[in-house]
């Protein structure tokens, strides 16, 4: 018995451990770029019905669902409504390590509904328009995990590729409820991309970014006939923002600080009742902005103090900022290079050139043709946000644009929501998919550019402890975009 134990043990030890995946060669990258080109049209047509449904964060039904149609007919396992989020979705090919991870996001932003034309025009005034390019953002990460996949099968690889389907990233913060729920655990690496007026992979970060509605209650009363029995929730409202005006002054550098009023009031003669401010605070340093955002709500309870109303204070949304990552930065940069930039036709270079003329003048223009080019990777920290930031502190992940709008774009702009309806705006998505694709094979069939990314993951995040700022427990804000 012994014997045929140390027998087994023995041979065990002999057993030549799995074969490593073979190199990913230089035809097998033809071969994917021409396979993603021969579908590039279907993949527009998608990107296009996104654009077309434009629905706003948590609302994101029908692009979760189309997206999710094409990864089921493509042979992908999904889990639908993850993470108590409806929108929400885990798609899923494959078994066993590497496990590869890309993001979709596929929110609209409101009141930039916008036709695909260089001039200002409203599809529906006052609705939803993809000003982000979040049609375009779902589309490519799908069309590379199906890439991937087809690629894994063709090949017997062994890995799982997954396509995490994030809702509502403008401001809802879907990314971290879906980690929260341990989805992303076993994950080796994270790939994401943003659409932008340029090609380029990242190494830079974002802003932190913390926000909050600041609901006022007062006292209603007859504004000529009865002012001194009312208490006026829309004074809370303007005290709290001249509160945050003065606090611009002493706040530490690249601070960033914005509000809206939501609610003000029915109507003049009668002292408001309710009224509320949607306030948000950013800095590239979450430990700073903690700060920040403490003398934010000091501010808001002052408005209540001042005007004898009651505050209530709900945190809508808490992202981090972005943790770089060299390694993968330059892996990305190295397949962006591979693919290219983006070429336009006679037709989208007079786009490109009408559009250009309604951009306000700035300091760092890129000019037209500079699509074409690849930027090298910059550092530095981005004027935006992402909950893709709160990712990237959990597991090593990558950062790539792709210019998808014409150069000198503004971002959540008409001219934005208007470039992503376009072939232009199709043209970049290609460049992401194909650049996405492409990282994530050389990820399955190298285990040291695996051991790379969570090196550098590790050396970067020198021992910090990432803790979400969006407490404990706290539900994904579903209703968010609703304004009381
Ligand atoms: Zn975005
Ligand atoms: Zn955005």
């Amino acid at each position: 018995m012994i014997t045929t134990l140390l027998l087994a043990a023995a041979l065990a030890a002999q057993k030549p451990a799995p074969a490593a995946a073979p190199a990913y060669k230089d035809a097998d990258r033809t071969k994917l770029l021409a396979a993603l080109d021969a579908k590039a049209a279907h993949y527009g047509d998608l990107s296009r019905k996104v654009w077309e449904f434009s629905e706003v964060g948590y609302k994101e039904a029908k692009s979760a669902a189309s997206l999710i149609a094409e990864l089921k007919a493509n042979g992908f396992d999904v889990q639908e409504g993850v993470a108590a989020t409806p929108t929400a979705f885990v798609a899923s090919w494959g078994s066993g390590k590497p496990i590869i991870g890309i993001m979709a996001e596929y929110d609209a932003l409101p009141g930039l509904s916008q036709f695909d034309t260089p001039e200002r025009k409203a599809r529906v005034e006052g609705d939803p328009g993809h000003g982000c390019g979040h049609n375009l953002l779902g589309t490519a990460s799908v069309a590379a995990a199906i890439a991937a996949r087809d690629e894994l099968m063709a090949k017997k690889l062994p890995g799982t590729i997954r396509l995490y389907g994030t809702p509502a990233e403008e401001g809802g913060g879907g990314k971290i409820y879906i980690a929260r729920a341990g989805l992303m655990k076993d994950l080796d690496v994270m790939l994401s991309w943003h659409p932008a007026d340029r090609n380029t992979a990242s190494v830079g970060t974002t802003l932190a970014n913390i926000t909050a509605k600041f609901r006022y209650r007062g006292l209603a009363a007859h504004a000529a006939g009865a002012p001194d029995k009312g208490r006026s929730s829309l004074d809370a409202v303007m005290l709290a923002g001249m509160g945050i005006e003065f606090l611009r002054e002493h706040v530490p550098q690249e601070t960033r600080l914005h509000y809206i009023i939501t609610r003000g009031g029915e109507a003049p003669n009668v002292v408001p009742a309710f009224a509320e401010m949607y306030a948000y605070a950013r800095h590239s340093h979450m430990p700073t902005l903690d700060n920040v955002w403490e003398r934010v709500l000091k501010i808001a309870e002052a408005g209540a103090l001042a005007t004898d109303t009651k505050l209530e204070v709900e945190l809508v949304n808490a992202v981090y900022n972005t943790l770089p990552n060299e390694s993968l930065a330059a892996l990305t940069e190295k397949n962006l290079r591979r693919v290219g930039g983006v070429v336009y036709n006679a037709e989208e270079r007079a786009f490109a050139g009408a559009l250009a003329k309604s951009f306000a003048a700035t300091e760092d223009p890129l000019p037209l043709g500079s699509e074409a080019d690849i930027q090298p990777s910059r550092g530095g920290a981005s004027s935006g946000s992402t909950d893709a930031g709160d990712v990237s502190w959990q597991v090593p992940m990558s950062q790539l644009s792709t210019a998808t709008f014409v150069p000198g774009t503004p971002g959540h702009s008409w001219q934005s929501a208007a470039c992503a309806g376009t072939s232009i705006g199709r043209k970049g998505m290609m460049v992401a998919a194909k650049t996405l694709a492409l990282t994530a094979m050389d990820l399955f069939t190298d285990p040291a550019q695996v051991k790379a990314a969570r090196d550098n993951y590790e050396k970067r995040r020198a021992g910090f402890e990432y803790r979400s700022r969006v407490p404990e427990g706290q539900k994904p804000p579903l209703n968010y975009r609703d304004n009381k």
